[in-house]
């Protein structure tokens, strides 16, 4: 037996999620909401994201009210949801809908892949969901109902054209939105990462690797390669009065809760010609060398730093705070932003430290 977009289309018949970016069924969704949406969720969960995503629909009902608000003030309804370089983007792709686009999202996957912040997965998603394209939005819960319903042994990232094949081949040309968003209910909901629910999956019968017992174990995925260095830019923003532009990391993960200057998110792909699209805010950044290395248990990291001043009287951007030269060292710094501080002159004292 082989799978069918029907057993999926039936399934989410009846077990759809409820998601304030979701429309009932039957109606055509706007292609603003479901692209804000699927930003928002490019960086944390959907229980974080539903507030937020109210809130934020409330302030900026259209792409047009987007486009047309100060940056401060979409930073500002941002705030919390973290990694600002996104929010700019968003910013900045409202603006080119509006400026390009007459105020319409392009409705093929190439139109919006053309715009700014638009990856592959959201482009797929935008294209399938809001104009019923059949493009495919593969994510990590795609690829694991893929893998696992075909046993696609060939290793992930290198896999994900295959897994995007298959996709497209099951993909059914009229509700595609339907089907992309089932994929997606059924990965987060019933084919898990571990104890997938297979008694209650639409797919139970074709589903290669149940039928093997080997569910768990898809998708293989290739060892990362330990170590692989990471980089980045670091932003240190000092006042003419001394004080620093700080802010705080997320509880969780690496270095959680502790105390930071702005800096660009940490990839092994990162590229430095594109920092000035990272800094907390634009002004003329003077690039220190060399940059700071610090080795954590598992990766090095390498952080350019970015120096710059700023009138004493000036305001912290949202979610961010200016610490008094005399207080840094009441700030949890770990010992990767002392180096940095160091190395932009902008500290002397002995801190709190943790890593
Ligand atoms: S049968 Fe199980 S492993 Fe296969 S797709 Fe369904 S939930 Fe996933």
């Amino acid at each position: 037996m082989l799978p069918s977009a029907a057993d999926l289309l039936a399934w989410y018949d009846r077990h759809r999620r409820v998601l304030p970016w979701r429309v009932l069924a039957g109606e055509r969704p706007d292609a603003y909401r479901v692209w804000a949406s699927e930003i928002m969720l490019q960086q944390t969960t959907i229980a974080a994201v539903k507030p937020y995503y109210e809130r934020f629909m409330a302030r900026f009902p259209t792409v047009a009210a987007l486009a047309a608000a100060p940056s401060e003030e979409v930073m500002q309804a941002w705030a919390g949801l973290g990694y600002y370089s996104r929010a700019r983007n968003l910013h900045a792709c409202a603006m080119a809908v509006v400026a390009e686009h007459g105020g319409r999202f392009p409705d093929t996957e190439e139109g919006l892949r053309s715009l700014p912040g638009i990856g592959a997965y959201t482009a797929g998603a935008v294209a399938a969901i809001a104009f019923d394209r059949p493009a495919a939005a593969v994510d990590g819960n795609v690829e694991r109902v893929m893998t696992r319903l075909f046993a696609i042994e060939d290793l992930l990232p290198g896999a994900r054209p295959l897994v995007r094949d298959r996709v497209l081949a099951l993909m059914p040309h009229d509700r595609p939105g339907d089907f992309a968003q089932g994929l997606m209910d059924l990965g987060a909901t019933i084919c898990t990462p571990r104890n997938p629910a297979c008694g209650l999956c639409p797919w139970r019968e074709p589903c290669l690797a149940r039928i093997a017992g080997t569910q768990e174990s898809f998708p293989r995925k290739a060892k990362k390669k330990a170590g692989a260095t990471r980089y980045g830019a670091a932003f240190v923003l000092t006042r003419t009065d001394g004080a620093v532009l700080l802010r705080t990391r997320p509880p969780k993960g690496l270095l959680g809760g502790m105390a930071e200057v702005p800096t660009s998110e940490w990839r092994a792909d990162y590229e430095l010609d594109g920092a000035a699209q990272d800094a907390p805010v634009v002004t003329r950044w003077r690039q220190l060398a060399p940059p700071v290395r610090h080795v954590f248990t598992h990766f090095p990291l390498e952080l350019t730093v970015f120096a710059a001043k700023a009138p004493a009287g000036m305001q912290a951007p949202p979610g961010m705070r200016f610490t008094a030269a005399g207080r840094l060292g009441e700030e949890p710094f770990s010992s990767v932003m002392l180096k940095v501080l160091e190395t932009a002159g902008a500290y002397g004292m002995t801190p709190k430290t943790r890593d």
